[in-house]
């Protein structure tokens, strides 16, 4: 305990240094997987049927504020109506089944362990009391899908670090590879002082996390594309804005291509609207515009099926 408060004053006064902390300091390396790759590479294969099965489970229903999760500022927003209010939203745990690379999860649903023994497992108070995690209702723990997976996990993918994304990780067995978008866990910022401990908490005793280097897009119309087992069938796209590094997976399945935008939209009238997110977002211009392009995408190719990050 005496070193969890000796961490906080630390942590505090580098805020005071550095304006701000990381998201977490968990040890994070460069990604070994995936090959660079270009728009113009995935969208000639994405409308092929591809070899991957994915399956969007929902972990858990919970209402949080509708501002957080849609700018209502926006024009859009504001010729809708849209005032604030509880709006319900899922958490989805994503399961990839590759057949020859095994199975992933993109981001990680919830496990039982975030709502019955909250503070073992690191929680800070700000986060159990004042989150939205306090209002949830499991629908399938973490542990239960990757029981009724019955093959080993390979790795988990996450679209960023925020801890509605990580809340399956107590059951998560340690081994597991975890990849991240560029300068995601190392990016300062002063809102991250209410969240990093609970989020070194959640990835105590994992491996470093494993980060993507993506390169410019050739033809510009996203900022970079990795072809994960370069054999395109996934491609991560990265898309900052919602957090520094967010990243959203394309995946081509025998029935088509399938978009995660993780929170890039947490909603579908955001979608829909073409709205970013509320404050929940970190950067709304940079979120936008990695929004403009995932729609572009979805207009270029109609067979795309899109899964926003809270919302069916
Ligand atoms: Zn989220």
């Amino acid at each position: 305990m005496t070193n969890k408060i000796f961490s906080f004053i630390f942590r505090l006064f580098s805020v005071v240094l550095f304006i701000g902390c990381s998201s977490t300091y968990h040890p994070v390396t460069p990604a070994v997987l995936g090959k660079i790759s270009s728009s113009n590479e995935m969208e000639q294969l994405m409308d092929q049927p591809g070899p991957v099965l994915l399956n969007t489970i929902d972990g858990a229903s919970l209402s949080t504020s509708l501002a957080g999760l849609v700018n209502l500022n926006s024009e859009a927003a504001q010729k809708a109506g849209l005032k604030n209010r509880e709006e319900p939203i899922q958490i989805y745990i994503h399961v990839l089944q590759h057949p020859q690379h095994g199975t992933f999860l993109v981001d990680t649903g919830i496990s039982q362990k975030m709502l019955s023994e909250p503070k073992k497992i690191g929680l800070s108070w700000n986060v159990r009391k004042l989150s939205p995690l306090k209002n949830i209702k499991i629908q399938k723990t973490t542990a239960e899908v990757l029981r009724d997976i019955n093959s080993p996990l390979a790795g988990v993918f996450f679209t960023h670090l925020h801890i509605d994304h990580l809340a399956g990780m107590p059951d998560i067995p340690n081994n597991i590879a975890l990849y991240i978008g560029p300068s995601e866990s190392s990016k300062k910022r002063i809102i991250n002082l209410f969240s990093y401990t609970s989020i070194d908490a959640l990835l105590q005793g994992k491996g470093p996390l494993l980060e993507w280097t993506f390169k410019a897009d050739p033809q510009n119309k996203f900022v970079g594309i990795i072809d994960i087992f370069s054999d395109g069938s996934v491609f991560a796209i990265s898309v900052p804005g919602h957090t520094t590094g967010s990243v959203a997976y394309l995946v081509r399945t025998p029935k088509g291509p399938v978009l995660l935008t993780g929170d890039t939209s947490h909603t579908r009238w955001g979608w829909e609207h073409t709205v970013e997110p509320g404050h929940f977002t970190h950067d709304h211009s940079a979120n936008l515009a990695s929004l403009q392009q995932l729609k572009a995408l979805a207009k270029r190719h109609p067979y795309l099926e899109v899964r926003f990050g809270h919302q069916r």
